[in-house]
């Protein structure tokens, strides 16, 4: 098994991916999105939307507002 390396340092291996949530308020007051980042340096893997304490089918009602501000 491969393990991950940080492109910005140059660290090897899941130990330095951490993620987070993001506190982005949505009215709610539940974190929507995990970011995982490398605790080394702060790089940035990806942001993904937190689905794993959903495991439902349906889709939670999100506002429109929270993605599209006309
Ligand atoms: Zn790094």
């Amino acid at each position: 098994m491969a393990e991950p390396k940080c492109p910005e340092c140059g660290v090897v291996g899941m130990d330095h991916i951490v993620s987070e949530e993001s506190v982005q308020s949505s009215g709610v007051g539940d974190p929507f999105f995990n970011v995982a980042y490398c605790d080394e340096c702060g790089h940035i893997y990806g942001v993904y939307a937190k689905t794993v304490n959903r495991p439902s089918t349906r889709m939670p009602p999100v506002p429109k507002h929270y993605f599209t501000r006309i």
